[in-house]
């Protein structure tokens, strides 16, 4: 899984508000799930999530290189962790944004709790 928050939403399914887990890739809200019956709802953001991608790591270097130069060993414990992309981070966002994808084009709204 990728990032993950917690805060309290309207749930439909409990008709109440209730925590909830927010599951992120990098900036973008992918699964929200409802903690008390189980139900999530997925978005499929694969292609805002490509162009976010895209800019995060395009956008970053050349900055983040200037300032390592400046000040090398201020910059390394200043990095937020959404700009140092790890492969396997980064492996568990796409499998995150692909895998909510796919259950969002089924339109399945029943609790999926056993899934886990
Ligand atoms: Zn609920």
């Amino acid at each position: 899984m990728g990032v993950v928050e917690r805060a309290t939403l309207l749930c439909h399914h409990c008709g109440e508000e209730t925590p909830h887990e927010l599951a992120y890739a990098g900036r973008l809200l992918v699964v929200t799930t409802c903690t008390r019956c189980g139900t999530r709802i997925e978005r499929d953001v694969r292609r805002r999530y490509l162009a976010d991608l895209r800019q995060r790591m395009t956008s970053k270097p050349g900055r983040m290189l200037r300032r390592f130069r400046k000040h090398p060993v201020s910059f390394a414990g200043s990095l937020p962790r959404t700009t140092v992309l790890k492969p396997w981070e980064l492996l568990e966002e796409v499998r995150l944004v692909w895998s909510a994808a796919a259950d969002a084009r089924r339109h399945d709204s029943r609790p999926k709790r056993d899934r886990e």
